[in-house]
């Protein structure tokens, strides 16, 4: 598995926009990097024991200053000692946060018979409730990435919907064909995760990735 810093690199080699990111070695870097960054931002654990890491308690967001950096800083490491007392810690990952949105999902896996394979949704109980998720074979045209968004039944929700402003889809398509190029380009990657993917009036965000190797 590919740690959050390795996964996003790549996807910046692929244009598809990340958050700022750094790693942190210690709480005094975590501070300065924060500083460089610039506040509000968001802290992560850095480890390969820990896949899943709001479960280990090991994000923190909308941290404000240098005290609240600090403090974030030792509650993730005690956290995750206690979820995992074995983990190996590489670091902690120092990152903007980004302002709140509609979460996407996209997703590729390899499939034995169809080989890569693209996933879209909307992220938490659209996709883990109602499985309103869409599939395509990669490689996939901007058609293609186009139908995944609209195909879905939540798909009013990011044309706009009552008090919610209307998505970019063109950013999410482009999202969309980005990641379908990095996992052909990259036949390697048995699985591959942007998790969430915030999506804004204008633009996108990937504010999580994983990926997976054979
Ligand atoms: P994991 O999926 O491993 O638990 P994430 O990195 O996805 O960890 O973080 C959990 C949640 O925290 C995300 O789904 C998102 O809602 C929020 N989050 C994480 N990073 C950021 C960020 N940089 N800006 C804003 N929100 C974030
Ligand atoms: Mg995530």
């Amino acid at each position: 598995m590919l740690l959050e810093p390795e996964a996003k690199l790549i996807c910046v080699e692929y244009g598809i926009p990340v958050t700022k990111f750094k790693v942190a070695a210690d709480e005094e870097e975590a501070v300065k990097l924060a500083g460089e960054i610039g506040y509000p931002v968001v802290l992560k654990i850095v480890s390969p024991e820990i896949i899943h890491k709001s479960d280990a308690g090991g994000v923190m967001v909308n941290l404000q200053n240098a005290s609240d950096v600090s403090e974030a800083y030792r509650k993730i490491l005690e956290n995750v000692k206690k979820y995992d007392a074995n983990a190996k810690i590489i670091g902690v990952l120092v990152q903007e946060m980004a302002p709140q949105s509609t979460e996407t999902i996209v997703g590729a896996i390899k499939d034995p018979q169809f080989g890569q394979t693209m996933m879209f949704g909307l992220g938490g109980v659209f996709v883990e409730l109602l499985k309103d998720v869409s599939f395509r074979i990669a490689p996939i045209t901007a058609d293609d990435a186009r139908e995944m968004i609209t195909q879905l039944k939540a798909y009013p929700l990011l044309k706009g919907f009552r008090n919610s402003p209307p998505a970019d889809i063109d950013a999410l398509v482009s999202v969309l064909l980005n990641t379908s190029r990095l996992v052909m380009e990259n036949p390697e990657i048995k699985e591959l995760d942007l998790n969430p993917v915030l999506v804004y009036q204008k633009g996108a965000k990937t504010v999580d990735a994983r990926i997976i190797l054979e």
